[in-house]
Protein backbone atom coordinates (compact mmCIF):
# COMPACT_ATOMS: atom_id res chain seq x y z
CA UNK A 1 0.00 0.00 0.00
CA UNK A 2 1.20 3.45 -1.01
CA UNK A 3 2.26 5.99 2.48
CA UNK A 4 0.09 9.03 2.36
CA UNK A 5 1.96 10.29 4.88
CA UNK A 6 5.10 12.02 3.38
CA UNK A 7 3.02 15.28 1.94
CA UNK A 8 0.97 17.89 3.05
CA UNK A 9 -1.85 16.81 5.21
CA UNK A 10 -4.92 17.43 3.68
CA UNK A 11 -8.34 17.19 5.44
CA UNK A 12 -11.89 17.93 4.50
CA UNK A 13 -15.43 18.43 5.55
CA UNK A 14 -17.99 16.70 3.43
CA UNK A 15 -21.54 18.12 4.53
CA UNK A 16 -24.61 16.65 2.88
CA UNK A 17 -26.64 20.02 2.23
CA UNK A 18 -30.22 19.10 3.10
CA UNK A 19 -30.41 21.54 6.63
CA UNK A 20 -28.84 24.08 8.24
CA UNK A 21 -24.83 23.52 9.40
CA UNK A 22 -25.53 21.06 13.01
CA UNK A 23 -23.23 21.49 15.72
CA UNK A 24 -22.15 17.75 15.41
CA UNK A 25 -20.95 18.89 12.04
CA UNK A 26 -19.35 22.22 13.03
CA UNK A 27 -17.17 20.40 15.13
CA UNK A 28 -16.36 17.78 12.65
CA UNK A 29 -15.58 20.81 10.35
CA UNK A 30 -13.05 22.25 13.30
CA UNK A 31 -11.51 19.19 13.93
CA UNK A 32 -10.69 19.31 10.26
CA UNK A 33 -9.70 22.56 10.25
CA UNK A 34 -7.28 22.17 13.11
CA UNK A 35 -5.74 19.30 12.09
CA UNK A 36 -4.71 20.63 8.82
CA UNK A 37 -3.96 24.48 10.61
CA UNK A 38 -1.65 23.02 12.73
CA UNK A 39 0.36 21.34 10.80
CA UNK A 40 0.87 23.55 7.32
CA UNK A 41 -1.86 21.64 5.29
CA UNK A 42 -5.21 21.94 3.73
CA UNK A 43 -8.49 22.06 4.87
CA UNK A 44 -11.07 21.32 1.74
CA UNK A 45 -14.49 21.73 1.78
CA UNK A 46 -17.24 19.72 -0.38
CA UNK A 47 -20.67 19.84 -0.78
CA UNK A 48 -22.39 16.33 -0.60
CA UNK A 49 -25.38 17.57 -2.88
CA UNK A 50 -25.35 13.71 -5.21
CA UNK A 51 -28.94 13.20 -3.45
CA UNK A 52 -30.99 15.54 -5.81
CA UNK A 53 -34.13 15.52 -4.58
CA UNK A 54 -33.20 16.21 -0.44
CA UNK A 55 -30.26 18.25 -1.61
CA UNK A 56 -30.93 22.42 -2.06
CA UNK A 57 -29.39 25.93 -2.70
CA UNK A 58 -30.56 27.19 0.66
CA UNK A 59 -28.79 24.92 3.07
CA UNK A 60 -25.43 24.82 0.92
CA UNK A 61 -25.83 28.81 1.67
CA UNK A 62 -26.09 27.96 5.38
CA UNK A 63 -23.29 25.73 5.40
CA UNK A 64 -20.93 28.05 3.97
CA UNK A 65 -22.15 31.29 6.22
CA UNK A 66 -21.47 29.34 9.62
CA UNK A 67 -18.38 27.64 8.73
CA UNK A 68 -17.64 31.70 7.51
CA UNK A 69 -19.18 32.95 10.93
CA UNK A 70 -17.27 30.07 12.84
CA UNK A 71 -14.54 31.45 10.92
CA UNK A 72 -13.61 27.69 9.70
CA UNK A 73 -11.67 28.90 5.99
CA UNK A 74 -11.35 26.28 3.95
CA UNK A 75 -8.90 26.01 0.90
CA UNK A 76 -9.80 27.00 -2.62
CA UNK A 77 -13.14 26.61 -4.00
CA UNK A 78 -16.05 24.34 -2.37
CA UNK A 79 -15.93 21.23 -4.72
CA UNK A 80 -19.46 20.02 -5.56
CA UNK A 81 -19.73 15.94 -5.78
CA UNK A 82 -22.88 16.27 -7.81
CA UNK A 83 -20.93 17.91 -10.91
CA UNK A 84 -17.96 15.43 -10.65
CA UNK A 85 -20.74 12.35 -11.39
CA UNK A 86 -19.00 11.86 -14.89
CA UNK A 87 -16.03 11.21 -13.11
CA UNK A 88 -17.51 8.74 -10.58
CA UNK A 89 -18.77 6.95 -13.53
CA UNK A 90 -15.65 6.81 -15.23
CA UNK A 91 -14.09 5.43 -12.17
CA UNK A 92 -16.87 2.37 -11.86
CA UNK A 93 -15.92 1.76 -15.30
CA UNK A 94 -12.08 1.22 -14.83
CA UNK A 95 -13.36 -1.13 -11.84
CA UNK A 96 -15.79 -2.69 -14.67
CA UNK A 97 -12.68 -3.21 -16.73
CA UNK A 98 -10.02 -4.64 -14.19
CA UNK A 99 -12.44 -7.05 -13.08
CA UNK A 100 -13.54 -5.73 -9.15
CA UNK A 101 -16.56 -4.70 -10.52
CA UNK A 102 -19.19 -6.67 -12.79
CA UNK A 103 -22.44 -5.41 -14.49
CA UNK A 104 -25.77 -6.98 -12.39
CA UNK A 105 -28.84 -7.51 -14.66
CA UNK A 106 -30.87 -8.48 -11.53
CA UNK A 107 -34.46 -7.08 -11.63
CA UNK A 108 -35.70 -5.43 -8.39
CA UNK A 109 -38.59 -8.34 -8.00
CA UNK A 110 -35.63 -10.69 -8.39
CA UNK A 111 -33.54 -9.02 -5.33
CA UNK A 112 -36.92 -9.03 -3.35
CA UNK A 113 -37.52 -12.55 -4.08
CA UNK A 114 -33.72 -13.85 -3.33
CA UNK A 115 -34.78 -11.37 0.10
CA UNK A 116 -37.97 -13.37 0.58
CA UNK A 117 -36.33 -17.20 0.29
CA UNK A 118 -33.47 -15.70 2.64
CA UNK A 119 -35.21 -14.63 5.22
CA UNK A 120 -37.74 -18.07 4.84
CA UNK A 121 -34.47 -20.06 5.10
CA UNK A 122 -33.11 -17.83 7.85
CA UNK A 123 -29.69 -17.60 5.66
CA UNK A 124 -28.73 -13.65 5.12
CA UNK A 125 -30.28 -11.62 3.26
CA UNK A 126 -27.44 -9.47 1.69
CA UNK A 127 -28.28 -10.06 -1.97
CA UNK A 128 -25.62 -12.26 -3.88
CA UNK A 129 -26.13 -11.27 -7.66
CA UNK A 130 -25.78 -14.46 -10.30
CA UNK A 131 -24.53 -11.74 -12.34
CA UNK A 132 -21.24 -12.21 -10.61
CA UNK A 133 -19.51 -14.56 -12.23
CA UNK A 134 -21.26 -14.85 -15.62
CA UNK A 135 -19.70 -14.73 -18.78
CA UNK A 136 -20.30 -11.18 -20.40
CA UNK A 137 -21.20 -13.27 -23.90
CA UNK A 138 -24.26 -14.22 -21.50
CA UNK A 139 -25.03 -10.34 -20.91
CA UNK A 140 -28.36 -9.42 -21.91
CA UNK A 141 -28.79 -6.04 -23.67
CA UNK A 142 -31.15 -4.47 -21.24
CA UNK A 143 -30.55 -2.68 -18.14
CA UNK A 144 -28.07 -3.04 -15.78
CA UNK A 145 -25.92 -1.91 -12.27
CA UNK A 146 -22.25 -1.98 -11.70
CA UNK A 147 -21.95 -3.77 -8.96
CA UNK A 148 -18.38 -4.35 -6.47
CA UNK A 149 -17.39 -7.56 -6.38
CA UNK A 150 -16.98 -7.18 -2.29
CA UNK A 151 -14.36 -9.89 -0.91
CA UNK A 152 -16.83 -12.54 0.57
CA UNK A 153 -13.86 -14.62 2.80
CA UNK A 154 -11.68 -12.62 5.36
CA UNK A 155 -12.16 -9.30 7.39
CA UNK A 156 -11.86 -5.74 7.08
CA UNK A 157 -9.88 -3.94 9.42
CA UNK A 158 -10.39 0.18 9.89
CA UNK A 159 -6.79 1.04 11.39
CA UNK A 160 -8.99 3.69 13.21
CA UNK A 161 -7.31 6.59 15.09
CA UNK A 162 -10.03 6.68 17.51
CA UNK A 163 -11.41 3.32 18.11
CA UNK A 164 -8.89 1.41 17.57
CA UNK A 165 -8.87 -1.92 14.87
CA UNK A 166 -12.18 -2.28 13.95
CA UNK A 167 -12.39 -5.73 12.52
CA UNK A 168 -15.76 -6.18 10.01
CA UNK A 169 -16.41 -9.78 8.75
CA UNK A 170 -16.85 -9.28 4.99
CA UNK A 171 -19.66 -11.89 5.05
CA UNK A 172 -21.69 -8.81 6.20
CA UNK A 173 -20.74 -6.61 3.60
CA UNK A 174 -22.69 -7.11 0.10
CA UNK A 175 -21.62 -6.43 -3.34
CA UNK A 176 -22.80 -2.91 -2.95
CA UNK A 177 -24.37 -0.77 -6.21
CA UNK A 178 -21.64 1.67 -7.52
CA UNK A 179 -23.34 3.07 -10.58
CA UNK A 180 -27.01 2.91 -10.74
CA UNK A 181 -28.71 1.81 -13.99
CA UNK A 182 -29.72 5.38 -15.40
CA UNK A 183 -25.55 6.07 -14.88
CA UNK A 184 -25.94 7.61 -11.50
CA UNK A 185 -22.97 6.96 -9.09
CA UNK A 186 -23.96 5.91 -5.31
CA UNK A 187 -22.99 7.96 -2.62
CA UNK A 188 -20.60 5.30 -1.68
CA UNK A 189 -18.54 5.37 -4.77
CA UNK A 190 -18.60 9.27 -4.90
CA UNK A 191 -16.84 9.47 -1.52
CA UNK A 192 -14.10 7.48 -2.25
CA UNK A 193 -13.41 9.12 -6.29
CA UNK A 194 -13.51 12.61 -4.10
CA UNK A 195 -11.81 11.66 -1.47
CA UNK A 196 -9.08 10.49 -3.74
CA UNK A 197 -9.07 12.97 -6.14
CA UNK A 198 -9.02 15.39 -3.65
CA UNK A 199 -6.10 13.72 -2.12
CA UNK A 200 -7.39 14.02 1.52
CA UNK A 201 -5.10 12.24 3.60
CA UNK A 202 -7.00 12.22 6.86
CA UNK A 203 -10.99 11.63 6.61
CA UNK A 204 -12.20 12.89 10.61
CA UNK A 205 -15.80 12.44 10.54
CA UNK A 206 -18.83 11.24 12.52
CA UNK A 207 -18.70 7.87 13.36
CA UNK A 208 -22.03 6.84 12.52
CA UNK A 209 -19.67 6.69 9.22
CA UNK A 210 -17.59 3.52 10.34
CA UNK A 211 -19.34 0.85 8.86
CA UNK A 212 -18.89 3.05 5.28
CA UNK A 213 -15.65 2.78 5.65
CA UNK A 214 -15.18 -1.03 5.81
CA UNK A 215 -16.97 -0.53 2.13
CA UNK A 216 -14.73 2.22 1.14
CA UNK A 217 -11.87 0.53 2.24
CA UNK A 218 -12.82 -2.26 -0.76
CA UNK A 219 -13.05 0.51 -3.54
CA UNK A 220 -9.52 2.06 -2.40
CA UNK A 221 -8.56 -1.63 -2.55
CA UNK A 222 -9.96 -2.23 -5.77
CA UNK A 223 -8.30 0.98 -7.59
CA UNK A 224 -4.87 0.09 -5.69
CA UNK A 225 -5.44 3.46 -3.94
CA UNK A 226 -3.84 4.01 -0.50
CA UNK A 227 -6.27 4.30 2.02
CA UNK A 228 -6.34 7.77 4.07
CA UNK A 229 -6.05 7.88 7.73
CA UNK A 230 -9.11 7.35 9.33
CA UNK A 231 -10.50 9.04 12.32
CA UNK A 232 -14.51 7.99 13.51
CA UNK A 233 -15.28 10.22 16.25
CA UNK A 234 -18.10 9.51 18.59
CA UNK A 235 -21.43 11.92 18.16
CA UNK A 236 -21.90 14.45 20.59
CA UNK A 237 -25.09 14.06 23.08
CA UNK A 238 -27.05 15.89 25.02
CA UNK A 239 -26.44 16.78 28.48
CA UNK A 240 -28.53 13.79 29.80
CA UNK A 241 -26.70 11.25 27.71
CA UNK A 242 -29.37 10.96 24.91
CA UNK A 243 -28.80 11.27 21.68
CA UNK A 244 -28.66 14.49 20.59
CA UNK A 245 -32.41 16.07 19.22
CA UNK A 246 -34.13 19.42 19.35
CA UNK A 247 -35.27 18.98 22.71
CA UNK A 248 -32.03 19.86 24.17
CA UNK A 249 -32.17 22.78 22.63
CA UNK A 250 -30.27 25.05 20.01
CA UNK A 251 -28.92 22.43 16.82
CA UNK A 252 -27.90 24.68 14.55
CA UNK A 253 -24.93 27.10 14.60
CA UNK A 254 -26.99 29.89 13.15
CA UNK A 255 -29.01 30.15 16.90
CA UNK A 256 -25.96 30.27 18.36
CA UNK A 257 -24.96 33.11 16.20
CA UNK A 258 -27.92 34.51 17.31
CA UNK A 259 -27.73 34.01 20.77
CA UNK A 260 -24.64 36.90 20.62
CA UNK A 261 -22.01 33.49 21.61
CA UNK A 262 -18.43 34.90 19.91
CA UNK A 263 -17.24 32.65 17.52
CA UNK A 264 -13.93 31.86 19.26
CA UNK A 265 -16.21 30.85 22.77
CA UNK A 266 -17.80 28.50 20.39
CA UNK A 267 -14.83 27.28 18.44
CA UNK A 268 -13.05 26.70 21.74
CA UNK A 269 -16.26 24.90 23.10
CA UNK A 270 -16.79 22.83 19.93
CA UNK A 271 -12.93 21.75 20.02
CA UNK A 272 -13.82 20.40 23.59
CA UNK A 273 -16.41 18.35 22.78
CA UNK A 274 -14.86 14.63 22.18
CA UNK A 275 -11.39 16.16 23.02
CA UNK A 276 -8.86 16.91 25.59
CA UNK A 277 -5.37 18.64 26.19
CA UNK A 278 -4.72 17.74 29.43
CA UNK A 279 -6.74 20.05 32.02
CA UNK A 280 -7.17 23.02 29.52
CA UNK A 281 -10.35 24.30 28.87
CA UNK A 282 -9.51 27.88 27.96
CA UNK A 283 -7.59 28.40 25.13
CA UNK A 284 -6.88 30.58 22.16
CA UNK A 285 -6.71 29.32 18.44
CA UNK A 286 -2.55 29.03 18.36
CA UNK A 287 -2.92 26.89 20.73
CA UNK A 288 -5.59 24.77 19.67
CA UNK A 289 -3.76 24.49 16.42
CA UNK A 290 -0.62 23.60 18.06
CA UNK A 291 -1.74 20.82 20.59
CA UNK A 292 -4.49 19.27 18.56
CA UNK A 293 -4.05 15.70 17.47
CA UNK A 294 -6.13 12.65 16.96
CA UNK A 295 -5.00 10.78 20.10
CA UNK A 296 -6.32 13.39 21.99
CA UNK A 297 -9.93 12.53 20.89
CA UNK A 298 -12.06 10.46 23.39
CA UNK A 299 -13.73 7.22 22.34
CA UNK A 300 -17.20 8.35 24.60
CA UNK A 301 -19.33 10.64 23.20
CA UNK A 302 -19.14 14.06 24.64
CA UNK A 303 -22.31 15.97 26.16
CA UNK A 304 -23.30 18.93 25.63
CA UNK A 305 -22.94 21.44 28.40
CA UNK A 306 -24.28 24.90 28.49
CA UNK A 307 -23.01 26.23 31.27
CA UNK A 308 -18.87 25.34 29.59
CA UNK A 309 -20.23 27.54 26.91
CA UNK A 310 -21.19 30.29 28.83
CA UNK A 311 -18.26 30.26 31.07
CA UNK A 312 -16.28 30.51 27.87
CA UNK A 313 -18.25 32.99 26.06
CA UNK A 314 -17.51 35.21 29.43
CA UNK A 315 -13.78 34.32 29.08
CA UNK A 316 -13.23 35.22 25.33
CA UNK A 317 -15.37 38.38 25.58
N1 LIG B 1 -21.94 13.75 3.68
C1 LIG B 1 -21.75 12.94 4.85
C2 LIG B 1 -22.57 13.49 5.99
O1 LIG B 1 -22.96 14.64 5.95
C3 LIG B 1 -20.30 12.89 5.29
C4 LIG B 1 -19.51 11.93 4.52
C5 LIG B 1 -18.09 11.80 4.99
O2 LIG B 1 -17.62 12.61 5.81
O3 LIG B 1 -17.43 10.90 4.50
O4 LIG B 1 -22.81 12.77 6.93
Amino acid sequence: MTDMSDGPVITRFAPSPTGFLHIGGARTALFNWLYARGRGGHFLLRIEDTDRARSTPEATAAILKGLTWLGLDWDGEAVSQFERAPRHAEVAREMLANGTAYKCFATQDEIEAFREAARAEGRSTLYQSPWRDADPATHPDAPYVIRLKALREGATVIGDKVQGDVKIGNDQLDDMVLLRSDGTPTYMLAVVVDDHDMGVTHVIRGDDHLNNAARQMQIYHAMGWPVPVWAHIPLIHGPDGKKLSKRHGALGVEEYQAMGYPAAAMRNYLARLGWSHGDDEFFTDDQAKAWFALEGIGRSPARLDFKKLENLSGRHL
